[in-house]
């Protein structure tokens, strides 16, 4: 059994007290946006409050604010990443020989490369997510962070991360314990990204010219976007956002021109925000019009968010090399550096078809159930784990496959467990033993010479039922939570 943290305020309601202060906190969340459209019912016209759990979740100052501490830290690794070409190349040969998606991605970089870049500033909105990790029964103050991945795109929850925090504290407010509210930490996350791509936009420095939001054909997670689009009109009342679909801007939606201006419907486009993209099945056209698009994007003038390379820099492969004894140090020359990195990894392990591979595959058909496999996917549910899809299985039938150097290898993270309420549309309250995951918000601006802005942008707290293996809110897995400092 894992060990289980206190809940910050006692949970044990009566069954009035319960629904009360749930219908409250559900019309709460529905009234400040802290909202999804529904799969299940979808409307455009209409939006469900997002999954959340009723009171926030406990979690170690002292690891919280090794967290915030850490990711300017982390944005330079990934700034220092992206703008090196050996690294990424040498680092997804391998890769790129078996995973087609990724090939495509680094056929772009390399295309780019060659011609040149048409602009040298980079804009990373990047999120690092870390868990709590332990050995079982151990005490909290042993809880370690571990960094989970780092992702260079479409990171989002700047909005839902920072209004669950609001909802938290009208609810422990409603519970009478508004004492205890400097518990809550501040959390700036919309105002730190929006001002990252305004920034960004004044670097460009062309008055007219837009903000393009590279989204779904269907967004569930509207709110969250659509906060961003109006938090950029707040903080500069000059400037627009326009939204389009990688399809429509492959099928002569965007044209480039003589100068690589990026146009689209007579706009030109300043900054480039992608919260799409990332996975294979948004790239689903037989004609490749997405790919069209993306190379059109990325050979255009307009600064990207990401730019291929710091999509490269966040794949788990690159994440997986970090980790070998050697590679940080490639990196960044200071010890100090490299070390306060290193503190927070967690054992990954290469699966090429080497003996080093052997060797880990061997390990984890011995003890399965403590790894994740996973392979270079974004956006949640593509990972194997040990309890029931069995990490074992999969790597016994890759045995000598070259397919197997597509995944690596992760030690699992155990988090302490912490019992909420958890409260989704259309189902009654559950009370369930949880566990989170906090994801630290990054901004970056740069190019291959030197950072221009680095910092700390907010975070968000995900918290899952424990026997789930992912959490993601918008996958129905997961639930919004914000930390309780302890
Ligand atoms: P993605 O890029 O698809 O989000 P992640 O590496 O973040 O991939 O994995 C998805 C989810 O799986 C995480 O949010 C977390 O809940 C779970 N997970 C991933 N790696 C681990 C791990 N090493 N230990 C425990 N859970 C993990
Ligand atoms: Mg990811
Ligand atoms: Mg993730």
């Amino acid at each position: 059994m894992s060990t289980r943290l206190e809940p910050c305020v006692s949970i044990n309601f009566d069954s009035s007290t319960l629904d009360e202060i749930v219908t409250k906190a559900k019309d709460w969340a529905l009234m400040h946006g802290v909202c999804m459209r529904s799969r299940l019912n979808f409307s455009p016209d209409s939006i469900n409050f997002a999954p959340f759990v009723l009171v926030p979740s406990a979690f170690p100052k002292k690891e919280f604010e090794k967290a915030i501490e850490l990711q300017t830290l982390v944005n330079e690794m990934i700034h220092r990443i992206a703008n090196n070409y050996e690294f990424l190349k040498s680092t997804l040969a391998i890769t790129n020989t078996v995973d087609p998606f990724t090939a495509q991605l680094f056929k772009i970089y390399t295309t780019v490369q060659e011609e040149g870049v048409s602009q040298a500033i980079d804009l990373g909105l990047i999120r690092s997510d870390v868990m709590l990790g332990a050995e079982p029964e151990m005490p909290l103050s042993s809880f370690k962070l571990r960094q989970v991945e780092v992702n260079t795109i479409a990171a989002g929850f700047g909005w839902l991360g920072p209004s669950s925090g609001r909802l938290h504290r009208f609810v422990m407010q409603e519970l009478s314990h508004g004492d205890k509210l400097q518990q809550l930490p501040e959390n700036n996350a919309l105002e730190s990204l929006c001002g990252g791509m305004l920034k960004a936009w004044e670097i460009y420095n062309q008055p007219q010219a837009v903000i393009l939001f590279i989204v779904e054909e269907i967004t569930y997670n509207i709110c969250d976007q659509r906060f961003h689009e109006f938090e950029i009109r707040k903080q500069n009342p000059n400037v627009r956002v326009i939204r389009r679909n990688l399809t429509q801007l492959g099928r002569g939606g965007a044209v480039l021109d003589a100068e690589r201006k990026l146009i689209v419907d007579e706009h030109e486009v300043a900054v480039i925000y992608f919260r799409c993209g990332y996975s294979p099945d948004q790239y689903m056209s037989a004609d490749g019009c997405e790919w069209d698009a993306r190379l059109m994007i990325e050979r255009s003038k307009a600064i990207k968010c990401p730019s291929i390379s710091y999509h490269l820099a966040g794949t788990k492969k690159v994440q997986q090399v970090l980790a070998d004894p050697g590679n940080l140090e490639r990196i960044f020359d200071d010890p100090d550096k490299v070390a306060r990195l290193r503190d927070v990894f967690t054992g990954l392990y290469s699966l090429d078809l080497d003996e080093e591979g052997d060797r880990a595959a061997e390990m984890a058909i011995q003890n399965p159930e403590k790894y994740v496999l996973k392979p270079q996917r974004e956006g949640g549910g593509n990972n194997i784990y040990g309890i029931e899809a069995s990490v074992g299985e999969v790597l016994k039938q890759l045995k000598g496959n070259p397919e197997r150097a597509s995944y690596i290898l992760m030690d699992v993270i155990k988090p302490p467990l912490l019992r909420n309420w958890m409260i989704r549309p259309s189902t009654q309250p559950m009370l369930v033993d949880t566990l989170s995951e906090l994801g630290i918000f990054g901004v970056v601006i740069g190019n291959a010479k030197e950072i221009l802005h680095n910092s700390m942008g907010g975070h968000m707290l995900r918290t899952k039922i424990h026997t789930a293996n992912e959490g993601g809110v918008a996958a129905g897995l997961g639930a919004l939570d914000s930390p309780f400092l302890v």
